[in-house]
């Protein structure tokens, strides 16, 4: 706790008080590999990314290095990202230790949340029946997942598209009912509007 407030005082000296410009957020697309096959996503299993162990490793390290202190992973579905015997866990369990004030990981939420130290973002992508049209019955699963998780930092986030738009309302609710979330965030498809527009 005293070495994070304290990596907080020293990012905010620099950018407050020294007026100095330094990046945050870092964001890396560990894998395109997904058990999951939303109709509307391109990057699923492209084969285009995935790093391994050693790129991964040096890629937090520079980030690091060039003042970035928040790292979110996304994919694919990174809590399934190994390499040689490495998983995410590991990554985290890195980033954390060279001091990494936070880790999100972005995640479809099918598979245990039981990574320590970091916060995810879980798509739900409506209430149950619409989720489980676009996600393949996997409300139920994700969500006791999510009552399982060993954090409570845990956000829901729904990816608009033509087949939930019309029932934000209801997702609403429905989400806020569980009182497992944080809070929630919209991911708006703005590379692929058609696939919004009813
Ligand atoms: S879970 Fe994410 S990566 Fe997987 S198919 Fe759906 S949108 Fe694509």
């Amino acid at each position: 706790m005293v070495g994070k407030f304290s990596s907080w005082l020293g990012y905010g000296f620099k950018t407050f008080i020294l007026r100095q410009t330094l990046p945050y957020l870092f964001g890396m697309v560990i894998t395109d590999k997904c058990n999951l096959n939303c109709f509307y996503c391109e990057s699923k299993n492209s084969g285009r990314y995935h790093f391994s162990f050693e790129q991964a490793k040096n890629t937090i390290l520079d980030a690091h290095l060039r003042g970035h202190r928040s790292l979110y992973f996304t994919g694919g579905e990174p809590m399934i990202w190994e390499d040689g015997g490495h998983d995410i866990e590991e990554l985290v369990r890195i980033a954390r230790d060279i001091g990494f004030l936070d880790v999100f990981i972005f995640t479809n939420g099918t598979r245990p949340l039981s990574i320590k130290n970091c916060n995810y973002i879980v798509t739900v992508d409506g209430p149950k029946d619409i989720h489980d049209q676009i996600r393949n019955n996997s409300y139920d699963l994700v969500l006791n997942n999510v009552k399982n998780a060993v954090t409570k930092n845990i956000f829901a986030s729904i990816t608009f598209s033509k087949a939930n738009v019309q029932y934000l309302r209801q997702f609403v609710e429905e989400v806020t009912c569980t009182n497992l979330f944080r809070g929630i965030s919209f991911n708006l498809l703005t590379h692929r509007p058609g696939m919004v527009r009813l």
